[in-house]
């Protein structure tokens, strides 16, 4: 039968390629849990709402529909039904999306979204409470780590073609949001019990992706 895969880590580890390759594997859904914490940045700022502004976001946020589009290009996200697939890699939403990810009105209704899409199995989600609140029972669960360096170098690879942003820049932002992310009250980012810890510093994108693709042959 089919199980689910929770994947987590710290921002920049390359969950999301690996989580969409095993997917691709297995046959399985990919999930990208920290699209729908961006795409709810994104709706917030467009309507000029902090996240200081606690009410005001748990009133808007009734009004918020996310979709996440499997294509063969990745995923395309739709809030309300615009794409906005690239909006929310901006360096914008980049910036504040883990102050909004603290609100616990936002977090409870998008972790009620992340376990109905699981509720059939045969789901890959990657996060960084996927394994912890999100999908305790998942049947495999994996930790994914690298060093700062290592995930800052890989990010500014991606980004290059865009040249806005230093290397140096990157890994201020990867190290700012990992502090907000481990130190806020509500499901921390955090290693789950039985979560396997993956250092994936020296491991190729291949390698990573057949060690998990391992630990599913249960
Ligand atoms: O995975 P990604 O880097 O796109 O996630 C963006 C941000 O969304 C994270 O830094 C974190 O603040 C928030 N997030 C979260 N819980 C998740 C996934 C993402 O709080 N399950």
């Amino acid at each position: 039968g089919k199980i689910n895969i929770a994947i987590d880590g710290p921002a920049g580890a390359g969950k999301s390629t690996i989580a969409r390759m095993v997917a691709g594997r297995l046959s399985y859904i990919y999930v990208d849990t920290g699209a729908m914490y961006r795409a709810a940045t994104w709706y917030f700022q467009s309507l000029g709402i902090e996240p200081e502004e606690e009410e005001l976001v748990l009133q808007t946020v009734k009004d918020l529909v996310i979709e996440l589009i499997p294509g063969e290009l990745g995923q395309q996200v739709l809030v309300n039904g615009q794409d906005v697939t690239e909006q929310i890699r901006s360096l914008a939403v980049n910036a504040k999306v883990s102050r909004y990810a603290q609100i616990e009105g936002l977090r409870g209704r998008l972790v009620s979204l992340q376990r109905q899409m699981a509720l059939r199995k045969g789901v890959v989600m990657d996060g960084r409470d996927i394994g912890t609140t999100v999908l305790p029972d998942a049947e495999v669960k994996v930790f994914m780590t690298a060093t700062v360096e290592e995930r800052a170098s890989r990010r500014y690879k991606e980004m290059k073609e865009q040249g806005e942003i230093s290397l140096k820049q990157l890994e201020a932002d990867i190290a700012e949001r990992d502090r907000l992310d481990q130190e806020r009250e509500i499901s921390p980012l955090r290693q789950a019990e039985d979560a396997t810890l993956l250092d994936t510093t020296f491991m190729s994108i291949e390698e990573v992706v057949e060690t998990i693709v391992s630990y599913c042959k249960i």
